[in-house]
C-alpha cells in the first residue's frame, strides 16, 4: 500500500487539483481532509474544465472512491450545487464513488451570514474572507456548536439539537450584529432541500478507510490552500481556520494512526495570494498586471484578482519544511516564458538584517524582499514533455529552486491540461 498527501507549499492555488487529477490514476481512494467550499481546485481533462470546491479532485476517475473526511467544513448547500453541476457535465457521482464522513460537522446556514457580518464590521481591517462561513464554522466546531452529518439519521434528536443551537446563535446574530434571527422553519427548509438529498452519501468512512488499509489500497489525501495559510504554522491571523499541513491529513481524513509514505508539495513557479495579509514579494503596477494576465490569476471561487509576485524562496523553503514534502511539483513554469529576466526572492531584509529563514508573522509586515534576477528563456515551453525538451535557462531556473528549497522537483507542469507535465 502507498499513501500520499498532495499539499500546497505556498498561499494556495498552486495547482493541487491539477496534480491530484493527474496522480489519482494510481490510487484507489482520494480524501479531502480539511477546509470547505471556499476551495477552488481547477481541473482540465478530457471531460472538460471544472472548478471543484468541496468534491475531491479524484471524481473524474471511475474506479476511485472519493471521501469527504471528518475534518472538512461540510456545507450541504454548496455540495449539492456542486454535485449537480459536475453531474450535468457527464461526471458520475454516486454513493459508491462519493462517501461523506458521518463525523463531518455541518456548516450551518448562519455561518455564511456571520462571516459576511464580521468582515463588514471589520471594514478596512478585514481578513479578506471568501465569505463561505469557514471561520465561524470552525470556531463553532471547536465550541461543539455544530451538528455532525451522522445526526441526519436521528431526526428527532437532530431537531432538538438544532433548536438549542438556534436559540444560542440568534443571540449573536441579533444582539451583536443587529441581524435577522433564524427560525426553525428556515432550518426545516434547509434540511429538506440540502441535507436530505445528501444523506445517501453519508456513512462511516473511518471504517471504510480502515478496511481499505487492510486491503492494501492506495490512498491519496487532498489538501486545500497551502502551508502559509495553516492555522498554526501560517501567517496568522491571515490564515484559514483549519490545518492545511500534511501531518493533519490522517486525522482530518479519518485514519489517525496512518503514517504518510509520500508528501507531494505543490509550488507555483511564481507567487500568488488571495485576500489580505503580508505578502513580501508582491509586485505592483504594470509588472503585476502582466504576470496576472499571463498566468490568468483570478480566484476560481470568487473571481477576485490574485496578488502576484516573484517566487519567494524563503517562504517556499519554510513551506517545504512544515509540510515535510518528499517531492515537489512545480507548476505554471510556462507562464514565465515572456520574461527577459526572472525575479527570484532569495532573502528578506528585516530590521536591517538579511535573513533566509521565515520570520514570526508580525516581522513579515516589516520584511523587504531581496531580489536577484536570472536569465529568462523567452519562448513557449507548453509543448515540452521531457526534461531535455526544456531550454537550458528553464532547467536552470528549476534547479535553482530545487537547491534552495532542498527537496527534489519531481514534476514540472507546463500547462493546465492533465498531460502538460514533465516527470523527472
Ligand atoms: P489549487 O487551488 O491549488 O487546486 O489551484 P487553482 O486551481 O486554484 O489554481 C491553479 C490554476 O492554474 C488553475 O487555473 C489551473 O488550471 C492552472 N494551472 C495549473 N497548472 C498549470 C500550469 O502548469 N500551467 C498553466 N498555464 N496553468 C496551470
Ligand atoms: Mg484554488
Amino acid at each position: 500500500m502507498k499513501n500520499c498527501a498532495i499539499v500546497g507549499i505556498n498561499w494556495g492555488d498552486e495547482g493541487k487539483g491539477r496534480m491530484v487529477d493527474l496522480l489519482t490514476e494510481n490510487y484507489d481512494v482520494v480524501v479531502r481532509y480539511q477546509g470547505g467550499g471556499n476551495a477552488g481546485h481547477t481541473v482540465i481533462n478530457e471531460m472538460g474544465k471544472f472548478a471543484l470546491h468541496l468534491l475531491p479532485s479524484g471524481v473524474f476517475h471511475k474506479n476511485v472512491v472519493n471521501i469527504l473526511g471528518n475534518g472538512v467544513a461540510l456545507d450541504p448547500e454548496n455540495l449539492l450545487t456542486e454535485i449537480r453541476d459536475v453531474s450535468s457535465k457527464g461526471v458520475s457521482i454516486t454513493p459508491e464513488t462519493l462517501k461523506i464522513s458521518d463525523r463531518a460537522s455541518l456548516l450551518l446556514p448562519w455561518h455564511r451570514d456571520l462571516d459576511a457580518l464580521e468582515e463588514q464590521r471589520l471594514a478596512d481591517k478585514k481578513y479578506g474572507s471568501t465569505k463561505q462561513g469557514i471561520a465561524p464554522f470552525y470556531s463553532d466546531k471547536y465550541q461543539k456548536k455544530t451538528v455532525l452529518a451522522g445526526e441526519l439519521f436521528y431526526p428527532e434528536e437532530l431537531r432538538a439539537h438544532l433548536r438549542d443551537l438556534l436559540e444560542w446563535k440568534n443571540l449573536t446574530l441579533t444582539k451583536v450584529y443587529g441581524a435577522q434571527p433564524y427560525t426553525m422553519d428556515m432550518l426545516e427548509g434547509w434540511l429538506r432541500d440540502f441535507c436530505e438529498p445528501m444523506k445517501a452519501y453519508v456513512c462511516d468512512t473511518g471504517a471504510f478507510l480502515r478496511e481499505a488499509v487492510k486491503a492494501d489500497k492506495n490512498i491519496m489525501f487532498e489538501a486545500q490552500l497551502g502551508a502559509l495559510r495553516d492555522l498554526d504554522f501560517g501567517i496568522y491571523p491571515y490564515t484559514t481556520s483549519s490545518n492545511t499541513t500534511a501531518a493533519f491529513a490522517p486525522i482530518g481524513a479519518g485514519l489517525p494512526s496512518l503514517k504518510l509514505t509520500d508528501v507531494v508539495g505543490v509550488v507555483k513557479a511564481y507567487s500568488t495570494c488571495v485576500g489580505e495579509g503580508p505578502f513580501v514579494c508582491e509586485m505592483f503596477g504594470e509588472e503585476a498586471d502582466k504576470l496576472r494576465e499571463k498566468g490568468f490569476e483570478y480566484g476560481a471561487k470568487t473571481g477576485r484578482p490574485r496578488r502576484v509576485g516573484a517566487i519567494d524562496l524563503v517562504a517556499t523553503r519554510y513551506g517545504v519544511e512544515v509540510q515535510a514534502a518528499t517531492k515537489i511539483a512545480l507548476t505554471k513554469l510556462d507562464v514565465l516564458g515572456y520574461m527577459d529576466k526572472i525575479p527570484v526572492c532569495t532573502h528578506y531584509m528585516v530590521n536591517g538584517k538579511k535573513i533566509d529563514s521565515f520570520p514570526f508573522p508580525m516581522e513579515l509586515e516589516k520584511a523587504e524582499p531581496v531580489i536577484e534576477y536570472v536569465e529568462g528563456w523567452k519562448c513557449d515551453i507548453s509543448g515540452a514533455r521531457r526534461w531535455e525538451d526544456l531550454p537550458e535557462a528553464a532547467r536552470n531556473y528549476v534547479t535553482l529552486i530545487e537547491k534552495a528549497i532542498r527537496c527534489p522537483i519531481s514534476y514540472v507542469s507546463v500547462g493546465a491540461e492533465r498531460d502538460s507535465i514533465i516527470i523527472r
